[in-house]
């Protein structure tokens, strides 16, 4: 048994340590990792070094999509034993907070989360856990789904934050990994139209397999023109961006329907932009915003144990622990044709 962890220090630099076997205390769990998702922020860290400012600096792990087995317990621990397979929600809060007590635990001041500096991240075989964060996954779900909880959770907290509901209209800008879980979340709430716009073809085709019902390719056609005639002229009940580009955050406003909700997920590079406020007061239009999510492990767990949503079409590539390396230099250089890549550990 030995635990080998991923470590970046320089941009484009990962290589493989061993460190040793971390004991769990007394309401901890020991998990040894089976997969990990590598995330877009674990790519930005991994190319530049920083986000915004969070920057690394040493020795750093990244990963935070991660699931797998338990192999130790603490003393404390009721719920959770050896031999059950487990996802991590990768963010631990304070609890006492104004936040934590309305139960906003997101938006906790001293979250540590995995993989946001100075917090390392999960790509390690083992890790010890609070149990209380690790969630039990259902006999005939994989861990590799078990990866993939977490993005779907900005889905679903992105759909919720809209009020998806049985018969909404939504728009999706960008089909990313985050687009296509909002899409599949969608779906599983729902909606009635589901429609995705990206500037890749190829990224569209996961689209339709996620649970959208009508896709545009933005390289190719007019988005505005295209929905417009796809919705009979109204626009959405619910505009969802997920690009992070500027041009598609200035197209939500025009997209969204008189009296209809806007979700920002995406994160652009500039984070001061210009926007279309007369169209968004014009149609009184609800804006809303994302932090990654809270409340969701569970749901996410059942939507994918009842066959609500299949996460598994979303993961392109597939690397080990040892070719991490080679992972980060592909999720960087062909960024087209990843969607997900996930690293299997063991
Ligand atoms: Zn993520
Ligand atoms: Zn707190």
């Amino acid at each position: 048994m030995k635990n080998l962890a991923a470590y970046m220090r320089e941009p484009e630099t990962l290589y493989l340590k061993e460190v040793p076997i971390p004991v769990p205390g007394t309401e901890e769990v020991q998990v040894r990792i089976e997969y990990c998702g590598i995330c877009g922020s674990d790519v930005h860290y991994y190319k530049d070094g920083r986000i915004g400012s969070y920057a690394v600096e040493g020795d750093f792990i990244l990963g935070h999509e991660v699931a797998g087995i338990v192999t130790e317990t603490g003393s404390a621990v009721r719920h959770l034993n050896v031999g059950d397979r487990v996802a991590l929600e990768p963010g631990l809060s304070c609890g006492e907070c104004d936040n934590c007590k309305r139960g906003k635990y997101n938006l906790c001041k001293d979250i540590r989360f995995f993989a946001t500096p100075p917090v390392q991240g999960a790509l390690q075989n083992y890790i010890v856990y609070p149990a209380n964060m690790c969630f039990r996954l259902p006999e005939h779900v994989s861990t590799k789904e078990g990866a993939l909880i977490e993005p779907l959770c900005v889905g679903l907290h992105a759909c919720r934050q809209g009020g998806v509901t049985l018969g909404s209209t939504v728009v999706i800008l960008g089909s990313g990994c985050i687009g296509l879980m909002t899409a599949a979340a969608a779906k599983s709430m729902g909606a009635s139209e589901i429609i995705v716009v990206d500037l890749f073809e190829k990224r569209l085709e996961y689209a339709l397999k996620m649970g959208a019902t009508n896709v545009v390719c933005a390289a190719k056609e007019d988005t505005e023109d295209r929905i417009a005639r796809l919705l009979g002229g109204t626009g959405a009940d619910i505009v969802i961006e997920t690009a992070g580009s500027e041009k598609t955050v200035l197209q939500t406003a025009p997209l969204a329907k008189s009296g209809g909700t806007v979700v920002l997920v995406g994160l652009s590079a500039r984070s001061v932009l210009p926007y279309n406020i007369g169209a968004a007061i014009g149609k009184e239009l609800t804006i809303k915003t994302v932090f990654r999510y809270r409340n969701l492990y569970p749901v996410a767990i059942s939507a994918v144990a009842g066959g609500k949503i299949d996460v598994l079409p979303v993961v392109t590539h597939e690397f080990t622990l040892e070719d991490a390396k080679e992972a980060f230099d592909t999720a960087v250089g062909d960024a087209e044709s990843v969607v997900k890549a996930i690293i299997k550990l063991f």
